[in-house]
Parts: C-alpha cells; sequence; structure tokens
C-alpha cells in the first residue's frame, strides 16, 4: 500500500505527465512567462467552465480577495461581514485594507456562515458580505443573497474550497458556486482542488464594470500602459502556473467524482459511529470535499490523531484558532464576539485524507483503523 497523505499530487501528476510536460515545455520554449496565450486561453475556458463572463486571473487566493474588496470602493472603517471560522486569508484582507471584519457564527451542520445570524450583524457601516464555501461545502446563498439585496450589499464569494460546486438558486437555476454573488475568488494552490504548481488564483464576476475595475487593479491601476486611475498592485497568474491549469481544469469534474467517492465510502463507516458527525450533504449544493472533516462528540480528538499518526494515518485540525481568537485581530477587540458554534467546531473537528488519488486499500485501511480504536477505547 502507498503511503498514506493529506493529498497526494505526485500520483496525479503521474498520470498526466505527457500532457504536463509538454505544455511548460512549450511555455519556456516560447518565453511568454508573463500574460501569455496560456493565460488568456486558461481564463476563456474557466468562464466556459463557470458559466461567467468574466474571469481575472491572479496571483493568489487571497490576493483575489483583497483585490475583489478594493474594487467595490469601500472606505476604512467600512464593515465586512464574515465568518471566524476560516482559513485567515478571508479575514486578514479585510483588515489589511482598513476595514473592519465583523465575525458572525457558523452554521454547525454547514460549517459556513449563519444566515440566519447575519442581520443582527448589519449596521450603517457594513458594505459586504464574504461567506465562505469552507471544506468544498456551499454556504447557504439564497439567504445570503437576500440579506444583501435587502440591505445593499455587496456579496464576495471566497470559493477557494469550492471551485465546482454547484448550486441550486431559489429561482430554479443551477449555477456554480462563486458566480452566484458579485465576485468570486478561487486559489489554485497546490492542494485545493483545481491546483496548479505554485500560487495562482482568480476573481470572476457577470459585471462588466467590476471586471474592468478588477482588471484594472490587478495591474496597477491602469487600463493604458503607463496611466494609472487608481492605486492596483501587481497581481498575475503566470503562464507556466496557466498551463498546467488548462489540462487539470479538463480533470476537475473528475477530481470532484474522485473527491465525492472518498467521502461516500468514509460517510459509510463512520456515520454508524456514535460521537462521530460526518459532513451534511445539502440538497441546495454539490459538496466538492476539498477536506472530509468529522465532528468528534465524546471522542478525544488529540487521541485519535495521536493514534492515527502512529499507524501513519495523517488527520488534520482546519482550523485550530478561529479568526476572531488571532493576536492579529486584538486591536480589533474580537476575541470578546461570543461565536459558540465557532468555538466549538474548533475543539471538535477532524479533517481525514482525502485526495483524488486515493485507493481502496487505503481507504479500508484508515476506516478499519479508526473502528478498531473506537472499539478498544469503549
Ligand atoms: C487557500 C485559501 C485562501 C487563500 O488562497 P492562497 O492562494 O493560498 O492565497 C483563501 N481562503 C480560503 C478559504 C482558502 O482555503
Amino acid at each position: 500500500m502507498k503511503n498514506i497523505q493529506m493529498v497526494d499530487l505526485i500520483t496525479q501528476y503521474e498520470k498526466i505527465k505527457p500532457a504536463i510536460d509538454e505544455a511548460i515545455l512549450s511555455v519556456i520554449q516560447n518565453a511568454q512567462f508573463i500574460n501569455g496565450p496560456e493565460v488568456q486561453n486558461f481564463q476563456k475556458e474557466l468562464e466556459e467552465y463557470l458559466e461567467v463572463k468574466h474571469v481575472i486571473p491572479c496571483a493568489n487566493g487571497t490576493d483575489a480577495l483583497q483585490i475583489a474588496l478594493m474594487s467595490l470602493g469601500l472606505v476604512p472603517g467600512d464593515e465586512v461581514i464574515t465568518p471566524s471560522f476560516t482559513y485567515i486569508a478571508t479575514t486578514e484582507v479585510i483588515a489589511l485594507l482598513g476595514l473592519k471584519p465583523i465575525f458572525v457564527d457558523v452554521d454547525p451542520a454547514t460549517f459556513c456562515i449563519d444566515a440566519t445570524k447575519i442581520e443582527a450583524a448589519i449596521t450603517n457601516k457594513t458594505k459586504a458580505i464574504v461567506p465562505v464555501h469552507l471544506y468544498g461545502q456551499a454556504a447557504n446563498m439564497n439567504a445570503i443573497l437576500a440579506i444583501a439585496k435587502k440591505h445593499n450589499l455587496a456579496v464576495v464569494e471566497d470559493n477557494a474550497q469550492a471551485l465546482g460546486s454547484i448550486y441550486h438558486l431559489e429561482n430554479g437555476k443551477v449555477e456554480k458556486t462563486g458566480t452566484l454573488g458579485n465576485i468570486g475568488c478561487t486559489s489554485f494552490f497546490p492542494s485545493k482542488n483545481l491546483g496548479c504548481y505554485g500560487d495562482g488564483g482568480a476573481l470572476y464576476t457577470n459585471d462588466d464594470a467590476l471586471a474592468e475595475k478588477i482588471r484594472m487593479i490587478a495591474n496597477h491601476g491602469q487600463k493604458v500602459k503607463y496611466y494609472h486611475e487608481v492605486v492596483g498592485c501587481n497581481s498575475r497568474l503566470d503562464s507556466i502556473q496557466a498551463a498546467v491549469l488548462r489540462i487539470k481544469l479538463r480533470q476537475l469534474d473528475n477530481y470532484i467524482d474522485a473527491r465525492r467517492n472518498v467521502a461516500t465510502y468514509y460517510d459509510t463507516v463512520f456515520g454508524a459511529i456514535p460521537g462521530m458527525k460526518i459532513p451534511f450533504r445539502s440538497e441546495d449544493s454539490k459538496h466538492v470535499f476539498h477536506q472530509y472533516t468529522l465532528q468528534l462528540e465524546g471522542i478525544d480528538r488529540d487521541a485519535l490523531s495521536a493514534h492515527l499518526a502512529s499507524k501513519e494515518i495523517p488527520s488534520m485540525i482546519y482550523y485550530p484558532v478561529p479568526a476572531h481568537r488571532q493576536k492579529m485581530f486584538s486591536f480589533f477587540g474580537s476575541a470578546a464576539t461570543e461565536l459558540p458554534v465557532t468555538d466549538y467546531l474548533t475543539s471538535c473537528v477532524l479533517s481525514l485524507p482525502i485526495h483524488t488519488e486515493m485507493q481502496e486499500e487505503q481507504l479500508a485501511y484508515i476506516t478499519s483503523t479508526i473502528v478498531e480504536y473506537i472499539n478498544s477505547t469503549k
């Protein structure tokens, strides 16, 4: 049996090696490293995949979030509603721009922002909501979009973990996550569902004016070279990464199926274990399982994780400290915000290996190791 890893990018690469090697070599041979045809082609192909009008590639997912917020014309002190139970990038960019993150608790079923708690957090300074489709599970976008409309707020979706997920809107339409709000943001970090071989990211929107602004901000605030209209940044997807992503995009739906199959295997076993809460599957959306995350109730997480490690099975806690308790936000006094579900989940979640290359033998080993451990502690 192969070593078990949280992600196995080497086996994945071996299956697409000829195409990847050729694509990378061709970028080098053409020396079109920056904004070459690969970037433009990838942009078009991702637009088609997402069925969205505009994709704007950029350097990484954190930049995508930052540029999205920059494009909304917010001023320092404006408030942005976001979950605390997320990767730090989501909330960090809010503070970086002089905006104030307003943390709202999450729904214990979906791990995503609890839409029923958003309205209570809205003030006259609130300008935007940044929901995160955590672990590949879509947030309750029907409710979030209704609240945003009612209060005239922008919606920036952090889709870094959910690229490829689809969502059933109240109006009957079925659309890709990230294209539901005003702007969607994605990361192509290697371990993401669509990962490149370095850093990469993208924004997407159906709004022509926003797309133009985003493109300008990501390119030093210029539309015409050397004429800088607004303060921007330099955030580009490089051509080698775009070439890799073009090949992997063709596999994305297969990759998602592979992840979902792993999740189903786990569900069947862990769903029968008292004290293990398996991931919720919403009827409104397709879970793309960036992570497979259990909630442990009455099971000692550290002991289980240590036991798994002793059997060479990795496991991870995403995330051990929620954003509102991070030292970087002590300035806002955000640790005083009451987020009981966030704090609870932080204490009990455990993510297991899930990736596109998992073998049945590995799954059988992981599940039987866990079942035996649970039985031995009874
Ligand atoms: C990975 C990730 C990001 C940041 O992406 P980078 O490409 O690493 O900058 C942002 N938000 C979430 C939820 C992520 O998982």
